[in-house]
């Protein structure tokens, strides 16, 4: 069982379209790309979306690529490891970056923000990372942090990878320029996918390229206006996370949002009351990452759960080794968490009284799928 922060276990059905192999250039497949970029558009609440054969990261890359220029000053907010690989997409672009740095474990709030732009009246975007998968810490209130910075003015970039379908995030109301995600995380599909979600304004600033490249956002646009993709996609992939799309939209983007707080409120509770002290607060809580420094040593516990079957993750960077990461993403319910709090109690020798909430649970479709 994967409790590690993606790739996630994926629904039956979603792993068996996974095998399929057809060729690209065939109407079969041309009819996968409509629906899929259809599909995943409504699910952002976007205007396109940009399918690439890859991982988050190079969907990070590409987005950075497209949407920034050579020279161009940037606010970065880091707070985190994945934080710091978008700031180093953002200098391997050559843009300008302005950096402004938290510790791991804290993060930024809306006033914070509202006076970093204030102070970079010259700058012309901000980008951050939504959900900070190295410390389990998000910001929460990302609706009013992206109107601070179009508000004045700024394009807003967002890696969302371990974000997307996991909190609420709508690209064309709050007017994101472009949000980067990956397949493998709260979507629930198999790895191989990046996406980029753009809204009208993030398209419209795509238009001048100084340094053409094959991560150009335009270029697969152009291709996907045909239903296409300029290179050799992963079509097997691109199946699967057809059929992940067709589960969410059923399940409910808003149901899917509200479980994973639901599961990541509950198991913050639960490991709180077994003696782990986990990193940031109720304001910054991540809904898919729980992180924190457990009861006994990281190295036992991640060993004591991998010999019960269960995976988790250690800390990165500076917090490598010194905290576990527990990944509730994608198809996570009621009964994966149980199976987590029976082995963590029998492993730290302790009773938990609490019950999952009913909103942690899959609906029944999608419970059937899906086995712990
Ligand atoms: N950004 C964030 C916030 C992530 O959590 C990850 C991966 O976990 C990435 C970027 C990189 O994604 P990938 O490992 O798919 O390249």
């Amino acid at each position: 069982m994967l409790l590690i922060p993606g790739p996630v276990n994926v629904p039956r059905s979603v792993e068996f379209e996974a095998t399929r192999v057809v060729n690209h250039r065939s109407d079969a497949f041309r009819e996968v790309v409509s629906q899929l970029e259809g599909k995943l558009a409504k699910l952002f609440s976007s205007d396109r979306v940009a399918l690439l054969t890859g991982s988050g990261t190079l969907a990070v890359e590409a987005m950075v690529y497209s949407l920034l220029r050579r020279g161009e000053k940037v606010v970065v907010l880091t707070y985190g490891e994945f934080s710091e690989r978008l700031l180093d997409s953002v200098k391997r672009r050559g843009a300008q970056p302005v950096v402004y740095r938290k510790v791991p474990g804290e993060s930024f709030n809306v006033e914070e923000v509202k006076k970093v732009v204030e102070e970079n009246k010259d700058a012309s975007a901000v980008a951050l990372v939504h959900n900070e998968t190295s410390t389990g810490i998000a910001f929460r209130e990302l609706r009013s942090v992206v109107k601070a910075i179009k508000d004045s003015g700024k394009k807003a970039l967002v890696d969302s990878v371990s974000g997307f379908a996991a909190y609420e995030l709508l690209v064309n109301e709050w007017g994101i320029d472009a949000v980067a995600t990956g397949s493998q995380k709260a979507l629930a599909s198999v790895p191989g996918m990046g996406l980029v979600a753009l809204s009208k304004e993030g398209i419209s600033n795509l238009s001048s390229i100084d340094v053409p490249a094959f991560h150009d956002i335009q270029l697969y646009l152009k291709f996907q206006d045909k239903h296409e993709t300029p290179f050799t996609p992963a079509v097997g992939v691109f199946f699967a996370t057809l059929r992940a799309a067709e589960l969410l939209e059923r399940e409910g983007i808003k149901n899917r949002w509200a479980r994973h707080e639901a599961c990541a409120r509950y198991l913050r509770k639960v490991t709180t009351e077994m003696g782990f002290s986990l990193l940031g607060n109720e304001s910054n809580f991540s809904n898919t990452v729980v992180a924190g420094v457990p009861p006994i040593s990281p190295k036992s516990i991640i060993a004591e759960l991998k010999n019960r079957g269960i995976e988790i993750s250690g800390g990165m960077g500076e917090l490598r080794e010194k905290i576990v990461r527990i990944g509730i993403l994608g198809v996570v319910d009621d009964r994966a968490i149980h199976k987590l709090v029976t082995a963590l109690s029998d492993i730290l020798k302790q009773e938990v009284s609490l019950k999952a909430p009913s909103q942690c649970s899959l609906p029944d479709f999608l419970r059937a799928e899906v086995e712990w």
